[in-house]
């Protein structure tokens, strides 16, 4: 069946992708007056949104998403990416990403920092989180600091007690990308749903002429930015014939220590997952510690058999005493992705001493909070922050070209490194920079960057 049916002859540009990359990028050339055409794999999920049901935004249910060591990457395959399963905390580049990507986008940070409305959630938040409470409390005797974190949620449209952020918000207090698509659609952008891009085409000249859909289908541009994310771009660059694209691939993997609190009221049921974050071993070993609310520690149970069979299901009477800790950590780039989507995501010595590291400190702390050692279990590396597999400075430079003059690059993929910490704001701003690039608004002679070797994460 034509899925291109009504659609232009061509257009100025094609944007593959929906997410905080594609989104951005779609959105800034549409209020530029110029054509586009998004193309996106997913479909616009409205239905089942902030419910179990949310699940299947997810690529593969989540569970069957995993590299072929078994690490889960999440990832949202739907209009807005995974912007709509985010937890929606915004963190500031860190400056040692700037200069890995030879890039100033600072002013684009600041940009839409103010737009979105950044801010924390206000006090009423957290008053009752009792198992959260007893968490910080626990943490700040051992000398460890959990902040409030800031967030792309309007607090005025958010519930107290929702914890449904990554199953897609019931509310749309959460900001996602799906603004942007909207936005660009208003000013005159084409949306390609449920259509999967196989594979970029050129020209004899090597210049891209447009893309080839899974159906076989053709669709012309005279531009074409990739923005389908850490695994999806790589995938398609390789299957269009690109060489060392994929590799360096990370993805931010996560282990998630839960447990059930001995007091009946010492769980974190109807508590919102990632309100606080502890960043003080992040620049020692490169992870951040987060709380989790009780109804993600019972989910992340069910992600893996092992914890599934002690802490899931055991336990289920025992479910609004779920409380919970992750460790994220900002791992080396050592992975690789595959043409058909299959990746491999090994952890080195120092991925695993720095992880068994930041798992035992969440262990102590929940112990600390009131926690059954006992019940503690560990759901081990999930991850949903893939990128490196198009870095820039290796596989497109400053302007976010490829080889290809006219077959840009843009989303979580061209980052070099992780930037050890969620990267959505930082993916954003330069996206927004790109489209203004784009437009020829900004060079990137005037945004260049050096490095001179300052601190790392890790
Ligand atoms: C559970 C979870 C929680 C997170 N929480 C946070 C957080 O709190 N803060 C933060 O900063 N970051 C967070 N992140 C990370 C953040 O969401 C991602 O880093 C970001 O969305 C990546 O943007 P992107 O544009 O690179 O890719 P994506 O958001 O993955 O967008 C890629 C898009 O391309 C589409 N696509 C893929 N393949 C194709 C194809 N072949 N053809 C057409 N379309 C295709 C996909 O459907 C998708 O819409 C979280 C991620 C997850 C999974």
């Amino acid at each position: 069946m034509s899925k291109t049916k009504g659609l232009k002859d061509s257009y100025e540009y094609i944007v593959i992708g929906t997410g905080p990359g594609g989104g951005t990028v779609a959105r800034e050339l549409a209020l530029g007056g110029k054509k586009v055409l998004m193309i996106e794999a997913g479909a616009w999920h409205r239905r089942g949104l902030g419910s179990l049901l949310g699940i299947r935004i997810l690529k593969g249910y989540l569970m069957f998403s995993r590299s072929r060591e078994g690490v889960i990457v999440a990832r949202g395959m739907t209009v807005g990416g995974s912007s709509m399963v985010y937890n929606g905390n915004v963190f500031d580049p860190p400056g040692f990403l700037y200069e890995e990507m030879g890039l100033d986008f600072r002013r684009e940070v600041d940009e839409l920092k103010k737009e979105i409305g950044v801010r924390t959630l206000p006090e009423k938040f957290f008053r009752n989180a009792k198992g959260g409470v007893k968490v910080r409390e626990a943490a700040a005797k051992m000398g460890i600091t959990f902040r409030a974190q800031e967030k792309f949620i309007d607090p005025d449209k958010c519930s107290v007690g929702c914890d449904w952020c990554m199953m897609g918000c019931p509310k749309n207090a959460k900001w996602t990308t799906r603004n942007y698509v909207e936005e660009a659609l208003e000013h005159g952008a084409d949306l390609l749903l449920s259509a999967e891009v196989d594979r970029i085409i050129f020209e004899k000249n090597a210049r891209a002429s447009g893309v080839r859909l899974k159906n076989g289908e053709i669709l012309h541009a005279d531009r074409i930015v990739l923005s389908a994310g850490g695994i999806g771009t790589p995938e398609i660059l390789l299957r269009s014939g690109m060489k060392n694209v994929g590799e360096s691939f990370f993805m931010d993997p996560m282990n998630v220590v839960t447990g059930y609190a001995d007091d009946e009221s010492g769980g974190a049921w109807r508590e919102m997952t990632f309100t606080h974050a502890s960043d003080d071993f992040e620049h020692s070993d490169g992870f951040l510690i987060g709380n989790v609310g009780g109804s993600y520690s019972m989910l992340s149970n069910l992600s893996r058999i092992k914890t599934m069979r002690k802490n899931a299901l055991k336990m289920l009477p025992l479910m609004k005493r779920g409380i919970g800790l992750f460790v994220k950590l900002g791992d080396n780039p050592n992975g690789n992705v595959f043409r058909n989507g299959s990746f491999t995501k090994p952890l080195d010595m120092d991925d695993v001493r720095r992880m068994k590291k930041g798992t035992d400190i969440c262990r102590e702390i929940l112990v600390k909070a009131g926690v059954r050692p006992s019940s503690i279990a560990v759901a081990e590396m999930i991850g949903g922050h893939p990128g490196g597999t198009a870095a820039m400075g290796l596989i497109v430079d400053r302007n976010f070209m490829t080889e290809h003059d006219n077959l840009y690059v843009c989303d979580g993929s061209v980052l070099p490194v992780s930037p050890g910490a969620p990267p959505s704001l930082a993916i954003l701003a330069y996206s927004k920079l790109c489209g203004k690039m784009l437009l020829g608004k900004v060079r990137a002679e005037d945004r260049l960057v050096k490095k001179t070797g300052g601190a790392r994460a890790n």
